[in-house]
């Protein structure tokens, strides 16, 4: 195997709905169309830092399509985060709403900015002030963020507030959808906080009922224990499983007896990162992809599985709660070793689908309870489910690409109706 070819993260993005598309013999237009975001705003703005110092940012956000309805996705401050980057999760939101049935179209928005660095107070600023420079950009008919990798319901509240402030008296009420992921005394949704992890065990329960495993006898690690690895962790031990290894940017710990979940996450909470949790063993970044385990679940960053590491990957399944977390090249190897992907734009849609619950909450002023919420995020997760599954027998094709020609049926569907303007 030769070295692995270094493509944009947007190169990949395209690849993977080029695949699908040729499976359905998509014509160039639409190819088109999906190939490149609709919008691409950047951003350059002003903040005064704790130390007297005027610092001056840079946010994005990508607007990728929004033929079903307004975009949607989230922002990400990472130090990481470029145009490249943000273009390719612009797209897989278009894929992964169009995959689940949700009237929304694609985004993704974030700052280059090591969050951890600024205080408080300083964050608040930068938050508010990106707010402003988005402007009209951002609305709750337009185009609706939420949280991403670096933000979280804090964040969502000082968009929303910004926004309000800035909106005309008469809409100061109506506009708290113009983000999700809000805190439940914003107007945030029950059980919006552990969605996305939530969904990604849903997608666990869903590969267990079409392989005759059970949850409780599956051995799991999982790479990220942010907002989406912590709740999955939590959720999948609660589940029965063992969760034998984790890790995160301060380090990775394994216990093949299974790790207290909860005590790892009053741990994390204390000190900022897995690393010297008294309940583990401390391992090398790389053991964590090479431990025997039935699955492995990352949840940090796009990238992460390389060809290289997907030789000798321990676990027979992936289950992608991260966005773009397997390179092209580790694909096709871990296709030869019979590895199933179940990819990203299907199992990490629980945020989504729990982050629409909310706006139709907030468009309503009401409130649903969270046994109603559980009731309707359970049944859309499974018919995405259901759906890619017999796109797989139709096409004898990966999951990902079955995930993909469902979501190119929907969105081309539309397009073949509406046709293009003028
Ligand atoms: P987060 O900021 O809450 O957590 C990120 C985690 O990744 C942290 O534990 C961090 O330590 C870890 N990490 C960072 N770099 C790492 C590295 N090099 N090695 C190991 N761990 C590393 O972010 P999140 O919201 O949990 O998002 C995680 C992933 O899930 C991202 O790909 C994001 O796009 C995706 N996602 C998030 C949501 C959501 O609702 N938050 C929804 C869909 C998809």
């Amino acid at each position: 195997m030769t070295a692995e070819k270094k493509r944009s993260l947007h190169e990949t993005s395209v690849e993977q709905f080029q695949r699908a598309a040729d499976l359905i013999d998509l014509p160039s237009n639409y190819r088109s169309i999906l190939a490149s975001p609709k919008n691409e705003v950047i951003v350059n703005f002003p903040v005064w830092l704790d130390s007297g110092e005027m610092k001056i940012f840079t946010g994005y956000r990508i607007q990728h399509n929004n033929i079903l309805g307004p975009f949607k996705g989230g922002l990400r401050f990472h130090p990481d985060v470029d145009l490249d980057e943000v273009k390719a999760l612009a797209a897989w939101m278009t894929f992964k709403t169009a995959l689940v049935g949700i009237p929304y179209g694609g985004a993704k928005g974030g700052v280059t900015i090591n969050p951890t660095d600024y205080s408080t107070s300083e964050m608040r600023r930068i938050v508010r002030r990106f707010t402003h420079a988005l402007g009209s950009n951002i609305g709750p008919e337009t185009d609706i963020p939420a949280p991403d990798v670096g933000t979280n319901a804090q964040t969502m509240d000082w968009v929303m507030d910004t926004y309000a402030n800035i909106a005309p008296p008469a809409f100061k009420q109506s506009v708290k959808g113009v983000v999700t992921g809000k805190s439940v005394e914003c107007g945030g949704s029950k059980g919006r906080e552990e969605a996305t992890g939530k969904g990604v065990l849903f997608s666990l329960r869903h590969w267990c009922g079409e392989t005759n495993n059970r949850l409780d006898e599956l051995t799991v690690t999982v790479q990220g224990f942010g907002n989406v690895g912590s709740h999955f962790a939590r959720l999948a031990a609660e589940a029965g499983c063992k969760i034998v290894g984790v890790a995160d940017h301060t380090g990775t710990v394994g216990n093949s007896e299974g790790l207290d979940i909860p005590a790892l996450i009053s741990h994390v909470k204390t000190t900022g990162g897995v690393k010297d949790f008294s309940g583990a063993q401390e391992l090398e970044t790389e053991e964590l992809f090479s431990m025997k385990a039935d699955v492995f679940v990352p949840a940090a960053l796009e990238n992460q599985v390389t060809a290289e590491r997907a030789k000798t990957l321990g676990a027979k399944l992936v289950v992608e709660a991260a966005n773009g977390p397997t390179t092209p090249q580790a694909e096709e190897i871990l296709a030869q070793r019979e590895v199933t992907i179940v990819p990203d734009i299907l199992a990490n849609a629980g945020g989504v689908i729990v982050s629409y619950f909310e706006w139709l909450q907030n468009k309503s002023s009401r409130s649903w309870s969270t046994k109603d919420i559980e009731t309707r995020f359970r049944e859309i997760v499974w018919d995405a489910h259901d759906n890619v599954v017999a796109t797989c027998k139709e096409f004898d094709c990966s999951m990902r690409d079955a995930a993909y020609v469902v979501a190119l049926r929907r969105i081309t569907a539309c397009y073949d109706r509406r046709g293009i303007f003028p």
